[in-house]
Order: C-alpha cells, then sequence, then structure tokens
C-alpha cells in the first residue's frame, strides 16, 4: 500500500512521532490538585512524573468560596519542605481554571493520577475540557496498588477521628 492509499484512510496523521525512550515527555508537566492534604499517593504520581519529564510543576488548587481543611498557604508550605532537594520540583498555588494556569505557565502536558473507575469517569471529562479549552493534554497515571484506597478525604476523616494519620503522609 502506498502513501497515497494510507492518507485516502485516513491515516496521514500528520505528525512526526516522538523518539522512543527517554526524551518522548521532555519539558514540564503540571500536576494540579487540592492536596488537602498532600499523601503518599500524590508523592507516588511526583516521583513517578519525574521519570517521565524534566520537571513537575505541582499546582495547589484553592477556592476562596470553599473552606480547606488545611489552608492553602500551609499546604503549599508543606509540599515545598517535601521537595527542598528537589530542583527538578516546584509548588505554587492557583485559582480559577487549571487550562489558565497552565497556559499562563507554558505547560501543555498535565499529569493526574487515577485510583478508581470513578476517578477514570471524572478525569477523562476534566482532560476533555482542558484540551478543549486551551489544547493542554492530559496523561493518566495508574495509582500503584498499595495506594489505590488512599485519598486525601480519607486522610481528613481518619485525622477528624483522633487517628494517627502520620503513615499515609511522605
Ligand atoms: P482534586 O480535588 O483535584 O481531585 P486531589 O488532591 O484529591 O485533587 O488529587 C489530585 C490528583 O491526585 C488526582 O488526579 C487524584 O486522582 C490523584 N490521587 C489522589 N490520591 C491518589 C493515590 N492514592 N494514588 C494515585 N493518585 C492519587
Amino acid at each position: 500500500m502506498n502513501s497515497k492509499d494510507n492518507k485516502s484512510m485516513g491515516k496521514d496523521f500528520g505528525v512526526t512521532p516522538p523518539p522512543r525512550g527517554r526524551g518522548w515527555g521532555k519539558g514540564a508537566v503540571l500536576f494540579p490538585g487540592s492536596f488537602d492534604p498532600f499523601t503518599l499517593g500524590h508523592a507516588d504520581i511526583v516521583k513517578r512524573a519525574l521519570g517521565l519529564f524534566d520537571s513537575v510543576l505541582i499546582a495547589v488548587g484553592y477556592n476562596e468560596q470553599k473552606s480547606s481543611w488545611m489552608p492553602v498557604e500551609e499546604r503549599v508550605a508543606t509540599i515545598k519542605k517535601l521537595y527542598a532537594d528537589e530542583p527538578r520540583v516546584s509548588v505554587e498555588s492557583y485559582t480559577g481554571l487549571t487550562a489558565d494556569f497552565a497556559v499562563a505557565h507554558g505547560v501543555a502536558v498535565i499529569v493526574r493520577g487515577v485510583r478508581t473507575m470513578a476517578d477514570y469517569e471524572y478525569e477523562i471529562q476534566m482532560a476533555d475540557v482542558n484540551r478543549q479549552l486551551s489544547g493542554i493534554e492530559t496523561i493518566l497515571l495508574p495509582a500503584s496498588s498499595q495506594l489505590t484506597s488512599l485519598s486525601s478525604s480519607l486522610v481528613r476523616e481518619l485525622s477528624r477521628f483522633g487517628h494517627d494519620v502520620s503513615e499515609y503522609l511522605p
């Protein structure tokens, strides 16, 4: 089959395939979330994203209308401290649309974690909206098996009832 046939079958994708192996995900990736609080599950996504991209920008989202468990400044400070020795990780707070924040910071890819089918359904909708808003692509990393039940809300709930939650936090 010649290239003309390929085109007529809609197979002219018009893109050069990315190089294999190291380098395909060069550049920065944005990891947005509430991180209220930042758990071992989040840290696992950051670690794995660092294996795929040059740097990770952790964007701590907040909503002035909604109260959070931990003030946004405290969430940012805690995460910054965790990665104080990792120059490839930076942390910022933001409010408003993630797509706008990504464009303002020149980041073209978002990374998110997926634990369950419910996460997946939510994430594919967000990914589609963000792509339509600004052309940004989202990659979804499946949660590591030992962390699939861990969520910030679980940590908040356990903590509320006086349970020691340190084993869930990095
Ligand atoms: P949001 O409120 O935006 O969902 P979260 O802080 O709850 O923010 O989560 C941020 C991202 O981290 C989401 O993609 C979520 O699915 C992912 N995540 C949370 N916990 C885990 C975990 N245990 N393993 C993998 N990914 C996780």
